[in-house]
């Protein structure tokens, strides 16, 4: 029997496809870049995801699991069968503290379901993007200083692995599935922590004309305790957005120490985050995802600018977001300087299969990790390591 024939056989004729549209669809995520999938399939309970992983194991195909696809290089295929769990979409109860949800769900929706209570960490894809798919790439929200990153919010998380068992994670364990981008098994289900609700914040927006000015500032806020999140964007991005066109910090307080009002504090946040939609009708697509040491900030943001490199992120981590248009050179020659600046890549949007970004200790865990999840190597080949 043919592969596809098997599949059918586990999922129905409906839920697998090899059809060229969908496999150009699920060739390539929210970055553009061009992989191969090689055929599709839809499961919609765990019992036909183990059954397609044994499958898979059987004939030796690798897998690839995907949620919403908004990722930003790391769910790009490299001829792998691509599991779409968006058909594992329930929000299986809520309780105080704590909600499940099966992996396919949008975050989206378990805002919605959870009511009063706050799910803390919120990307700026949150409409579409899954909790498989957060938890796959260690997803970071927009207020990242304060709340961390999806690591600190799972409980447990649910696999099935590549020997085809379905294992419970918790404590400790969980490091082996965050951030691991599906390449040690297919995440079914999770159990998040909730926070009752979002604390009093205020918000200030600082605006600089110099970078010298900004990093002194930066410095002083980085030793506020009240000052939770300080989120930078530079005078491209804020003549973008409507703002003066300067450089700007965004802090957010805990309480009251911010001066805008409730309702102006709300529209700078949701005009923030318009700002990847609004740099992408302008072309600007290829964001990179920097993790830089706060010396190095100035020099950096100094070197873009020269070339009017748009650049914006949550500065008070240390954290840039360089987002170059697709269609010139410039990306290539910035990206050859990182390394001088001590840059770290792959910070927010993982590594997929940018080998070169991918720290030696942690390609040295995935390949530990994979001979005890998945010792024939199924999933996603040839992604971290
Ligand atoms: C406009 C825009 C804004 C963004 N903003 C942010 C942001 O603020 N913060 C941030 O962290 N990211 C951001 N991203 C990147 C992306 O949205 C996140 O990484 C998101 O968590 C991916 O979720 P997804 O469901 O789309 O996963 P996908 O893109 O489908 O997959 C992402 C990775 O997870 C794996 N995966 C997916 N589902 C499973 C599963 N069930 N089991 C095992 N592995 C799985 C895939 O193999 C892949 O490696 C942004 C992207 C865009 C396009």
């Amino acid at each position: 029997m043919s592969l596809i024939e098997s599949f059918k056989g586990i999922v129905g004729d409906v839920n697998v496809s090899e059809g060229q549209i969908d496999r150009m669809v699920y060739s390539t995520d929210a970055s553009r870049q061009k992989g191969v999938a090689q055929l599709i399939v839809w499961p919609s309970s765990v019992e036909q995801i183990h059954k397609v992983v044994m499958m898979a194991r059987r004939a030796n195909v690798a897998i690839m699991p995907r949620g919403a696809g908004t990722g930003m290089g790391n769910s790009i295929p490299n001829n792998d069968v691509v599991v779409d769990v968006s058909k594992l979409n329930r929000v299986l109860n809520v309780e105080k503290g704590f909600v499940e949800a099966e992996a396919g769900a949008a975050l989206q929706d378990l805002n919605k379901a959870i009511g009063s209570q706050f799910f803390p960490v919120q990307p700026e894809s949150r409409k579409a993007c899954t909790i498989g798919g957060m938890i796959a790439s260690n997803a970071i929200g927009v207020k990242a200083l304060e709340f961390g990153r999806m690591a600190n919010w799972v409980e447990e998380a649910t696999i099935v692995d590549g020997n085809g068992l379905c294992l419970k994670l918790k404590g400790d364990a969980l490091k082996h599935v965050i951030g691991m981008e599906g390449s040690t098994g297919i995440i079914v289900s999770a159990k998040l922590k909730l926070l009752e609700k979002e604390g009093k914040k205020s918000i200030t927006m600082l605006g600089f004309n110099t970078l010298t000015a900004m990093q002194e500032k930066l410095l002083e806020l980085r030793a506020d305790t009240l000052a939770r999140n300080i989120e930078f964007l530079d005078d491209i991005c804020s003549e973008m957005l409507g703002f003066a066109p300067k450089l700007h910090l965004i802090v957010e307080y805990e309480g009251s120490k911010g001066n805008l009002k409730e309702a102006e504090a709300r529209e700078v946040w949701s005009a923030r985050e318009q700002l990847p939609f609004l740099l992408g009708q302008r072309k600007h697509l290829a964001a990179d995802d920097l993790l830089l040491p706060l010396e190095s900030i100035p020099k950096f943001l100094h070197v873009l600018r020269k070339d009017n490199v748009p650049c914006y992120g949550p500065i008070g981590l240390g954290i840039v977001y360089p987002v170059y248009r697709d269609d010139n050179s410039l990306a290539g020659r910035f990206r050859g300087l990182y390394r001088q600046f001590g840059a770290k890549l792959g910070v927010k949007y993982g590594h997929g299969r940018r080998k070169h970004t991918v720290p030696e200790e942690k390609a040295r865990r995935v390949l530990e990790l994979k001979a005890h999840y998945d010792p024939k190597n199924l999933f996603s080949r040839g992604k971290l390591i």
